[in-house]
């Protein structure tokens, strides 16, 4: 940031000049505020929070916890929410917060410019604020990247006894069926799903974390996971996940000419239905998509930028690039429900 107006003019401004994102705000008094719900921990979101508001003058009020409570939370408050902004993690649950009736559009020309078209709510219930790709994770000992091509291939037999997979009731792995529902079909997409749970090593246990290190112990071959679980163990100082790290490579599927790339997602944020700051609410969206905010959240959390140019964090260049799924992420949550009954009809746990 350059133009940084001092503390004790900005708190008696009533028009301030926000050069990071190129805006000019009537009206902030220095009594503006902005009441969050974050289902991001306070560590991965706080600092960017502090910084809006040292830069705008507008307090934030942080409110953290887990993602399906969160939203429980607003549904039972209704118009009583202190709530103004909804930050949560999967499209599909952005999704399921938009058919909760707890979000309302936000027509932005800021956010519309620089999220892509295909990071948000086509009627702009949500925004994506980064993104993180699901992707193979394999024993470097066990598989070699000629033995992998794309998800569609994990159902072969050859793998049968070889797979580390998380829970079905994961919205991870129900978005990634979403996606499969959407380039394949539903019918193709079960017997896919069929032939997956014939290859498990073991019953679903565990986070992300754990079907890495069970992919590192050699417990099975390969996994999937998102992309800043493996970035936050190639960022830790722990023994174990350092040795961890080095037993497994990255492996992005669906990269050959006419496949679809990558299943990719978001952790995004949108305006609460009965928001009573609107319009600092909207600023602190915008905030977020500016480069300066961009590169910090990413990197912070081990994601992806949405904004086309941001830079990515060197742990995350180390994994290499990828081509991603270019799909709607609306469609993941539209799939959702089709996809959980799948993968139950399935036998995935
Ligand atoms: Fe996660």
């Amino acid at each position: 940031m350059t133009h940084r107006l001092p503390v004790k003019n900005r708190s008696v401004l009533g028009v301030l000049a926000l050069s990071a994102f190129g805006l000019i705000f009537s009206g902030v008094v220095s009594a503006a505020e902005v009441n969050v719900y974050s289902a991001r921990k306070e560590a991965l979101i706080k600092p960017l929070l502090d910084r809006f508001t040292e830069e705008t003058g507008i307090d934030v009020n942080l409110i953290t916890g887990k993602a399906d409570a969160l939203l429980k939370r607003l549904e039972v408050e209704g118009d009583a929410t202190p709530a103004d902004l909804f930050v949560t993690v999967d499209a599909g649950r952005l999704h399921r917060a938009k058919m909760a009736a707890v979000l309302q559009p936000v027509s932005s020309e800021v956010l519309t410019q620089r999220v892509p078209q295909h990071l948000k709510d086509a009627e702009h219930y949500w925004y994506g604020l980064s993104q993180r790709a699901r992707t193979i994770f394999y024993n470097k000992d066990k598989v070699t990247p000629a033995d992998l091509s794309t998800y569609e291939a994990l159902s072969d037999p050859r793998w049968k006894g070889k797979i580390c997979m998380r829970s079905s009731s994961n919205i991870y792995n129900q978005s990634l069926v979403a996606s499969l529902i959407d380039a394949t079909g539903e019918q193709s997409t079960e017997q896919w799903v069929k032939g997956l749970v014939a290859n498990f090593a073991k019953p679903p246990a565990g986070g992300d974390t754990d079907q890495l290190l069970a992919v590192a112990a050699g417990v099975c071959e390969l996994t999937l996971a998102n992309t800043y679980y493996f970035g936050r163990m190639l960022g830790s100082s722990d023994a174990k996940y350092q040795a961890a790290t080095k037993k497994i490579g990255v492996f992005w599927p669906n990269q050959a000419e006419g496949q679809r790339g990558v299943h990719v997602n978001v952790s995004g944020a949108g305006l609460t239905k009965y928001a009573r700051h609107v319009a600092e609410a909207t600023l602190l969206m915008e905030y977020m998509v500016s480069d300066e905010a961009q590169v910090w959240y990413a990197e912070t959390n081990n994601e992806y930028p949405v904004v086309d140019g941001v830079e990515r964090s060197d742990v995350l260049s180390k994994l290499g690039s990828f081509r991603a799924d270019p799909i709607a992420l609306n469609r993941l949550g539209e799939n959702n429900r089709a996809a959980v009954e799948l993968m139950d009809r399935a036998g995935w746990k």
